[in-house]
């Protein structure tokens, strides 16, 4: 096993938190694989790599994943074209910008919003959890393409 997925089954261990075989797996493709995968890329790489578990049902990936969601390991992001994203909240904080025209999608570094967080825990006492969001728009190519040009619908 990986020391990323061990880390991480520690920390749940650690809060009291029941791990079923299903949320290992779960957990353990979250800990492999790229950031950003989709409850069907989930549901792949278990079949492929944990053939002994069998098939887990989207479903169950997804309870799975709102478990986890809760207690901060997870975040979701709806991509756009890319569909509904989920990561391990290990790397480094990070956003998007996503065109709503190209479909070109953006990083964005956290300090966007370190601002907002702090200004929203003064005013509201709300603590917000800004893990991975995204931002849609127009980007700056889509932009200029329609400068004086009307738009086809
Ligand atoms: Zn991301
Ligand atoms: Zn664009």
């Amino acid at each position: 096993m990986l020391d990323k997925a061990q880390t991480v089954l520690s920390q749940i261990e650690a809060r009291g938190e029941r791990l079923t075989i299903q949320r290992r797996v779960v957990i353990e493709v979250l800990c492999t694989s790229d950031s950003h995968l989709t409850i069907p890329s989930i549901q792949r790489q278990i079949e492929a790599n944990f053939p002994k578990v069998g098939s887990l049902s989207e479903a169950t990936i997804y309870r799975i994943l709102e478990w986890l969601k809760k207690l901060g390991l997870v975040s979701q992001t709806d991509l756009g074209e890319a569909g509904i994203t989920y990561s391990l909240l290990d790397h480094p904080r990070h956003h998007h910008l996503i065109c709503l025209n190209c479909g070109m999608v953006f990083e964005l570094d956290d300090t966007y919003f370190a601002d907002l967080r702090q200004k929203l825990l003064a005013d509201y006492g709300f603590l917000a959890r800004i893990d991975h969001m995204a931002v849609y728009g127009q980007c700056k190519g889509c932009a200029s393409d329609h400068e004086g040009a009307s738009d086809p619908v």
